[in-house]
């Protein structure tokens, strides 16, 4: 049965991967006695109803920022003291293990046509604040309260790397079809010469979406580096499309070990139907090689009851598909690694999950955002700025057919002027697997 202490050990394994000197400091939790830090419970009762969510928020301000919280105190001010202990009186631990445990999805039974949690479902958007990072505000509440109660100052892990950091990422879908889908759509606007030259590379095999040398050199302009997620089921699955090549194939696997010797990381893009079948998801990643750490379902499939279990089996050290397709932002209010909780087992997953905050997708699609390009960097700067402030990590993923300078919604053009403002914001490049290696050692798996 869920107690207060596993809620609040699972929270605490998050705070002290940001503040690794907080493990030696006692903190009560809804319990009496003398720690210097008390912080109320009023918000755990509500995990035993099982409910996807709370019936009412209430909202605090901290440090000028609105942020909605499970259960506070009524009249009661966020902080107080008396007695050489200081009290929160809103319940931040529970309203942490709300986010990053996974719990809305899990307990809520509303799905899309792919069997998504779906963005309208969500606390973020009923209230709005999707692009707000709410877990990392309640940390940096909790931050300053210790500091406060024990007088010292807490520092961030000392080697972190110089804080803001950006995990790119490429969804490798499609490699084959730019002459039929792009020259479609360019006859379609009367540009049959585009046309006539795009099948015209196809003929030289070389498609246009073959271009994962052209998003490899884009990508080092900037001095960065990223993650290639090749999808190895090709196909359709229930008249949905999988991959539109053979990852087999030997040009392919000459690719990827061209990639990898470039410093870019190679990594699987889970199939339709592999979210919910380890067997199928481990035998898509032994067609790159035995090595790959890292997982994105395609269409960004996750089934919370069945997902983590798969992951798990299939010895993945990471995931990254917990995003909302719709709407880019924190879809588990937190811009760092964390473990999802596994509910039935009361304890954290062993698989890290990279949260992914932009797709390219999301900014012009017909179901999701239709965002003019113009309007692109204005649109997305508060939540950069948000993760940038934090000094957390930035999950974006361009697909490669999105590299095309054809595309003039969510193109190349889009593309630059995004690197272009993350590089002026400071921000580093990591890979998934080196991203994964700094955050799996600082939340250990327990037992
Ligand atoms: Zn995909």
């Amino acid at each position: 049965m869920l107690t207060p202490n596993i809620i609040f050990d699972y929270v605490w394994l998050h705070f002290c991967s940001l503040y690794p000197e907080a493990e030696k400091l006692e903190v009560l939790y809804g319990s009496n006695g003398q720690g210097k830090l008390k912080i109320s419970a009023g918000g755990f009762p509500f995990f035993a109803q099982k409910v996807p969510f709370p019936e009412q928020l209430s909202w605090i301000e901290f440090e000028g920022t609105r942020l909605p919280v499970l259960f506070q105190e009524p009249a009661l001010p966020l902080l107080s003291e008396n007695d050489d202990q200081l009290e929160i009186h809103a319940d931040l631990i529970a309203s942490a293990f709300y986010f990053l445990s996974g719990w809305q999805e899990f307990y809520s039974k509303e799905r899309d046509r792919f069997n998504r949690f779906p963005f309208q479902a969500s606390l973020q958007y009923k209230h709005q604040f999707v692009t707000v990072p709410v877990v990392n505000y309640y940390f940096g509440i909790l931050k300053t309260a210790l500091e406060k109660a024990y007088g010292i100052s807490l520092k961030k892990y000392e080697n972190a790397p110089t804080g803001f950091t950006t995990f790119l990422s490429h969804d490798v879908d499609r490699l084959e079809s730019a002459w039929k889908v792009e020259g479609l759509k360019q006859a379609q606007k009367g540009n049959y010469f585009r046309t006539a030259q795009l099948v015209i590379q196809k003929a030289l095999e070389q498609d246009h979406w073959h271009n994962l040398k052209t998003v490899a050199g884009t990508v080092k302009k900037y001095g960065a580096t990223s993650t290639f997620f090749w999808l190895a089921q090709p196909g359709k699955y229930n008249g949905h499309p999988n991959a539109d090549y053979d990852i087999r194939h030997p040009k392919y696997q000459k690719l990827i070990k061209e990639l990898a010797a470039a410093g870019f990381e190679n990594s699987v893009h889970g199939s339709f139907g592999s979210s919910e079948n380890s067997d199928q998801l481990k035998a898509e990643a032994a067609k790159l090689n035995p090595s790959v750490k890292g997982n994105r379902f395609h269409y960004l499939c996750f089934d919370p009851e069945k997902t983590p279990q798969a992951l798990t089996s299939a010895d993945l050290h990471y995931d990254s598909t917990l995003g909302f397709a719709e709407h880019f932002g924190f879809r588990n209010a937190y811009c760092f690694p964390f473990r999802l909780f596994d509910f039935i087992n009361l304890k954290p997953y062993p698989f890290l999950e990279i949260p992914l905050h932009l797709m390219d997708a999301t900014l012009w699609h017909p179901n999701y955002m239709q965002i003019l390009p113009e309007q692109v960097l204005e649109t997305i700067r508060p939540m950069l700025q948000e993760i940038q402030k934090f000094g957390g990590v930035f999950g974006l993923l361009w697909h490669n057919e999105n590299f095309s300078e054809l595309n003039i919604h969510n193109g190349l053009t889009v593309f630059e002027s995004i690197m272009q403002e993350l590089n002026q914001m400071g921000t580093i490049f990591k890979t998934g697997a080196a991203i994964c290696q700094t955050y799996a050692e600082r939340l250990p798996e327990k037992d």
